[in-house]
C-alpha cells in the first residue's frame, strides 16, 4: 500500500497553514496521492462542538484531529492539516500516537510573525481582539509555543503560496512519502 502520513502545520492565525495545506492538496491529488485536509475550522463545527479555547479544550480539539489523521494516514492517505496547535506538549502527544502506531508524522511551521498575520487578518481576528471584542486570540492574548526543532520552518513573508507548498513538498519527497 502507498505510505501516508500526517504533515500537521502549526503557525499562528493568518500565518498561511490553509492556504499552503489546499495548494499542497492540489498538487499531491494532480499526481494521484490520496489527501485528506482537515479544516480546523470544520473540524470544530462538527467533531469539537461544544469545546471552547481555553487549555484544555485546545489540548483536546487537536488529540482529536490527531487521532483522525492517525486512522487515515494508517490507511495511505496524506493527510494535511493546518491547525494552530498553540501547545507544544499536544503536539508532542500527537507526533507520539503516530510514532507508536508506526505512521509518519511530520512537522511543519508556518513561521509567519505576528506583525505581518495581524495585516493579513484573514478573518478579522486581529481587529476583534484590537476593539476589545474577543480576547484570547493565539500569539496575542493567548500563549503560541513556537515549536523548537520541527521538520520544516517556512518563513512565508517574500514567497508566494506556491514556493511555500514546493517546500512542505520537498519534504515529503526527501522523506520517501511522495514522489
Ligand atoms: P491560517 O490558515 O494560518 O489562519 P490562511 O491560510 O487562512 O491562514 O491565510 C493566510 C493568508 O496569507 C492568505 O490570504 C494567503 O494568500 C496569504 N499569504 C501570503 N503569502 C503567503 C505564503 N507564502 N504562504 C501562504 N499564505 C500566504
Amino acid at each position: 500500500m502507498t505510505t501516508g502520513a500526517t504533515v500537521w502545520l502549526t503557525g499562528l492565525p493568518s500565518a498561511g497553514k490553509t492556504t499552503i495545506a489546499y495548494a499542497l492538496a492540489e498538487r499531491l491529488r494532480a499526481e494521484g496521492r490520496a489527501v485528506e485536509v482537515l479544516d480546523g475550522d470544520e473540524i470544530r463545527e462538527f467533531l469539537s462542538a461544544g469545546l471552547g479555547f481555553s487549555r484544555e479544550d485546545r489540548h483536546t480539539n487537536v488529540q482529536r484531529i490527531g487521532f483522525v489523521a492517525e486512522l487515515l494516514a494508517s490507511h495511505g492517505v496524506l493527510v494535511l492539516v493546518p491547525v494552530i496547535a498553540p501547545y507544544a506538549d499536544s503536539r508532542e502527544a500527537v507526533r507520539k500516537r503516530h510514532q507508536q502506531q508506526g505512521t509518519g508524522y511530520v512537522e511543519v511551521h508556518v513561521a509567519t510573525p505576528v506583525e505581518v498575520c495581524s495585516v493579513r487578518d484573514v478573518k478579522g481576528l486581529y481587529a476583534k481582539q484590537a476593539a476589545g471584542e474577543l480576547t484570547g486570540l493565539t500569539g496575542v492574548d493567548d500563549p503560541y509555543e513556537a515549536p523548537q526543532d520541527p521538520d520544516l520552518r517556512i518563513e512565508t513573508e517574500g514567497r508566494t503560496v506556491e514556493e511555500s507548498a514546493l517546500l512542505v513538498h520537498a519534504l515529503l519527497v526527501e522523506r520517501g512519502l511522495t514522489i
